[in-house]
C-alpha cells in the first residue's frame, strides 16, 4: 500500500499554480526525490504532505487516511511526520543534547528513556558522544547532522527532507549521501528528498521524480529515469547528452533501427512510428572507433578519466548542418580532425 497519496494536488498563490494537478504514490518504505529547477513546486509539494500548506484542489493521504482537501486539513503535529529543511533551525542557546531531545520532551517521554534514544540517533548520524557540545562550535556539516537527528529521535513514518544539503561544500555533500542512505536502510522511513541536484537524487533516491512547473514529468527508478526519458525536458535535466534528429528506417519491439546521417544502428523505444525522431546519445555510450558516423572535432576538454570531446557530425551533401554530439573518449584528438563514432546505446525520446 501507498503510504502517502497525492491526488489531483493543486496549489495556486495568485493566479499561478505552483502546483498543477499532480498526483503520485508513496510506497511504504521507499525514497522518493523530487527533483527539478528552483520555482517548479518542490518545497510547496513537501510543505503540502506536511500540512504547512492547504491544498487549492486535490487531497492528500496518508494510507487510506484523508490528510487534506480543500475544506479539511489535518494540522501539521497530528500527521506524524518528520521534516529537515536547508536552514538548520537548531536552537543556539541548547547544546546538541537539548536540541535532539526537544521533540522527546514536548511530547513528555520519560527522562529516562530520552538519553538512550538521543545517543542512539547521535550515533546513527556519526555525532556519538556530541551531546554537550555547543551548536555555535560545530560546522555547518555538524549542524545539519544535529538537525537530522533531531528529525530521527521522533521515529516518524514518514520523513521529508527539503534540500538538506544545499549549504554545504561539495565535499561534505557526498559524505551525507552516504549518511541519508544508511538513515533509510536503518529507520525503513518513507522518505521524500527535495534537491535541485541531480547527481543527489540519483544517488540516493530509488525513485525520482522529475518536476517542471508545477508538474511531474517523470517518476520512475534512477535508471529508467536516465536511460530512458519520458520527454526531451528530462532528457535535458538528467544527465549529459547530445539530443539529434534520425530517421526510423525500421522497427521491432522495443527497439528501432534509426538512420543518422547515413549511418544505421540499433536504438531503443517505446514503440515509435517510421520517420523522423530525436535521439539521446549519452557521452559514455558513444566512442571513437574505426567504423561508424563520421565527424570531426570541435574541441576537447580533458576531465581526467575520459576526454570530452565536442563533435559535429558530417552529414551527406545536402542533409542539413552538422549535428553536434558529446562524448567521453578514452582517446586524445585534437580540433580539426576527422574521426568515426558508434553508439553502444540510445534512446529515442517519446514525442520529440
Ligand atoms: P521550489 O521549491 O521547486 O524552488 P516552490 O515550491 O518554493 O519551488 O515555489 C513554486 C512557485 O510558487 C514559485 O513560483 C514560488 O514563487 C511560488 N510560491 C511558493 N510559495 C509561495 C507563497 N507563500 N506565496 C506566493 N508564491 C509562492
Ligand atoms: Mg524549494
Amino acid at each position: 500500500m501507498s503510504e502517502i497519496r497525492v491526488e489531483g494536488l493543486t496549489k495556486r498563490f495568485n493566479e499561478t499554480a505552483a502546483l498543477n494537478a499532480v498526483s503520485l504514490d508513496f510506497a511504504a518504505g521507499s525514497f522518493t526525490a523530487l527533483l527539478g529547477p528552483s520555482g517548479c513546486g518542490k518545497t510547496t509539494m513537501l510543505r503540502l504532505i506536511a500540512g504547512f500548506e492547504a491544498p487549492s484542489e486535490g487531497r492528500v493521504l496518508f494510507g487510506d487516511e484523508l490528510m487534506a482537501d480543500p475544506q479539511r486539513q489535518v494540522p501539521p503535529e497530528a500527521r506524524g511526520v518528520g521534516v529537515v529543511f536547508q536552514s538548520y533551525a537548531l536552537w543556539p542557546h541548547m547544546d546538541v543534547g537539548e536540541n535532539v531531545a526537544y521533540p522527546l520532551k514536548a511530547r513528555h517521554v520519560k527522562r529516562s528513556e530520552i538519553a538512550g534514544r538521543v545517543g542512539a540517533v547521535l550515533d546513527m548520524v556519526g555525532l556519538n558522544g556530541f551531546e554537550s557540545r555547543r551548536i555555535e562550535e560545530l560546522s555547518g556539516g555538524q549542524r545539519q547532522r544535529v538537525a537530522l537527528a533531531r528529525c530521527l529521535v521522533a521515529d516518524a513514518r514518514i520523513i521529508l527532507f527539503d534540500e538538506p544539503l544545499a549549504n554545504l561544500d561539495m565535499h561534505l555533500r557526498s559524505s551525507m549521501v552516504d549518511a541519508f542512505r544508511d538513515i533509510h536502510r536503518r529507520t525503513g522511513a518513507t522518505i521524500v528528498y527535495v534537491t535541485h541536484d541531480q547527481a543527489e537524487a540519483l544517488a540516493l533516491a530509488d525513485r525520482v521524480a522529475i518536476m517542471s512547473r508545477g508538474k511531474v514529468l517523470q517518476a520512475a527508478a534512477p535508471q529508467e529515469v536516465y536511460r530512458a526519458p519520458a520527454n526531451a525536458a528530462v532528457a535535458g535535466f538528467v544527465g549529459r547528452g547530445s539530443i539529434v534528429s534520425g530517421f526510423v528506417v525500421d522497427q521491432a519491439a522495443g527497439t528501432a533501427t534509426v538512420d543518422l546521417a547515413g549511418h544505421r544502428f540499433s536504438v531503443r523505444t517505446a514503440g515509435s512510428p517510421l520517420g523522423a525522431v530525436k535521439v539521446l546519445l549519452r557521452p559514455e555510450a558513444l566512442r571513437i572507433s574505426p567504423e561508424g558516423m563520421p565527424a570531426a572535432v570541435l574541441d576537447s576538454i580533458y576531465r581526467g578519466p575520459v576526454h570530452e570531446v565536442r563533435l559535429a557530425l558530417l552529414t551527406p551533401p545536402g542533409q542539413g548542418r552538422g549535428q553536434e554530439l558529446l562524448i567521453d573518449s578514452t582517446e586524445a584528438v585534437t580540433a580539426g580532425q576527422r574521426v568515426h563514432v558508434s553508439a553502444s546505446d540510445a534512446w529515442i525520446i517519446p514525442g520529440a
